[in-house]
């Protein structure tokens, strides 16, 4: 590989471009890696990590009231500015961190956008280097749907930088970015309304757990508008905005200081030179990959949400880990994406593993499922109309617990933990054996009784 400046040049300095490349590092390859925002990408910068700092904000004030019944009483006022300028300055110290990082690694960090000039060759600005391998790691963005006035919205990207808390908000979309910026402005006291296409929120979810979030996010006072297609969105004179939706085949026009897109995420591959070097992309402009994150071409790889495989953080280090392994490792690692576990952080919270009821009967014709809702202890004393779901899916063949699924407090905590236990493929009967840790809402996965079986219709 001596002929190449570099044995691989990574594109994009997120989850999995990072991982790939300090770990082609710790392998002795020569490693440099291009990024034309910041490094830390999506997550890091305007992903899971603040997301997460916004949410722990918006639930004080469910905490703050629920305080009441345990004889505490606090009046308490929300800064917006103060928020945004903590959650900044702790993603620049996270930023630093990666750049530090990439240096220990002995990493070569190339800032600025950079393209594919051919198979081996990489340009950015006017340089080119030259590599044996090539990893595209350049994530994806947000879809802005094509409705006269739509640049007048905003999407996940911007709503980290708003100068102030909007009092009214439009969100567009049904999946686990909307219901999370729900919960969050909701929380931080803004009216929130929630238009989504489709007959439920969550699609891919358990069915279960997408009517039980519906019903709490309601229960709550999120105005949720179902089978609402946006038509146009116009900005008035004094600033505010008016979005024109036909919900349930009835015209209605909606108020907002904001109107979000959160209707999904595109791969970044335009505009890269892939087309060019002769990379395949799949129907939704994906780099289409193997099992070992190789491209159509020989020395092109992929990792990550530019793959479009599974867009989660610790599912592009994965890849990334393995791909280095297997180009530097001496070592070939496929990537396994079954019982992923996944979260919507939403109020309250989602944790789910494996397959869906729908999804299991579908795959295995016959399942065996175990569900509850109560209401939380915590919410006797707090008076708080909220309740939790824990539902259990089983392969009636096997006995295997298949898919996992919770909402209410603390479900993604909880559900990482029983993740471990579905990926094993534990059965129902050492579930039943597991003794319960009580008080606690995780302990309902080891006490479930009552069965419903259900029959494929096929
Ligand atoms: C609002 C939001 C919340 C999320 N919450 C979660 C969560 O809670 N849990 C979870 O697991 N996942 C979450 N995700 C998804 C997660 O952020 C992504 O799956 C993850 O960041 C993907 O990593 P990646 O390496 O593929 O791409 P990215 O992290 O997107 O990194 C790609 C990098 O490439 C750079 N780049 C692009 N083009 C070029 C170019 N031509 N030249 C140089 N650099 C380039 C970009 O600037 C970016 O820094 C969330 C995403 C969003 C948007």
């Amino acid at each position: 590989m001596a002929d190449y400046d570099f044995d691989l040049f990574v594109i994009g300095a997120g989850s999995g471009g990072v991982r790939a490349a300090r770990v082609a590092a710790g392998f002795g390859a020569r490693v440099a890696i291009a990024e034309s925002d910041r490094p830390g990408g999506t997550c890091v910068i305007r992903g899971c990590v603040p997301k997460k700092l916004l949410v722990y904000a918006a639930r004080f004030r469910e905490d703050l009231e629920d305080a009441a019944g345990y004889g505490w009483s606090a009046g308490a006022t929300f800064s917006w500015p103060t928020l945004i300028a903590n959650k900044d300055r702790e993603i620049a110290r996270l930023e630093g961190i990666y750049r530090t990082l990439l240096e220990a690694a002995g990493v070569t960090l190339i800032e600025g956008r950079a393209t594919l000039a051919d198979r081996h060759t990489v340009q950015v600005g006017e340089r080119r280097w030259t590599a044996a391998h090539i990893l595209i790691a350049t994530g994806g963005r947000p879809v802005r749907p094509e409705v006269p006035g739509s640049g007048f919205a905003i999407t996940s990207d911007e709503a980290f930088q708003l100068p102030e808390l909007p009092a009214r908000v439009l969100i567009v979309g049904g999946g686990f970015i909307a219901m999370e910026f729900a919960g969050i402005f909701h929380g931080l006291g803004a009216e929130v309304t929630l238009a989504y296409r489709g007959e439920q929120i969550l699609r891919g979810f358990d069915d279960d757990v997408r009517r039980h979030l519906h019903d709490e996010l309601v229960r709550k006072g999120v105005d949720v508008r179902l089978q609402s297609q946006l038509g146009c969105i116009e900005r008035r004179a004094d600033g505010r905005l008016v979005a024109a939706l036909t919900t349930g085949g009835r015209a209605e026009r909606i108020e907002a200081d904001a109107v979000m897109f959160a209707t999904g995420r595109v791969p970044t591959t335009s505009g890269l030179g892939l087309e060019a070097a002769g990379v395949a992309l799949d129907a939704q402009g994906a780099v289409a990959v193997d099992a070992y994150s190789a491209s159509s071409v020989p020395g092109i790889h992929a990792v990550g949400d530019v793959t479009n495989r599974l867009a989660l953080t610790p599912v592009a280090i994965r890849e990334g880990a393995a791909l280095a392994t297997t180009l530097f490792g001496g070592r070939r690692v496929a990537i396994d994406h079954k019982d992923v576990p996944h979260a919507v952080f939403s109020q309250p919270p989602v944790g789910s593993v494996g397959l869906s009821e729908a999804a299991a009967l579908s795959a295995l014709g016959k399942v065996d499922v175990y569900a509850t809702t109560f209401r939380p202890l915590k919410h006797t004393l707090s008076g708080r109309d909220e309740r939790t779901l824990v539902k259990l899916v089983v392969d009636a063949a096997s006995q295997r617990v298949v898919g996992a699924h919770m909402v209410g407090p603390d479900a993604p905590e909880i559900i990482q933990g029983i993740a471990i236990a579905v990926k094993a493929g534990l059965t129902k009967e050492q579930f039943d054996a597991t003794v319960a840790l009580h008080p606690t809402a995780a302990e309902e996965f080891v006490t479930l009784r009552d069965k419903r079986e259900v029959h494929s219709t096929r």
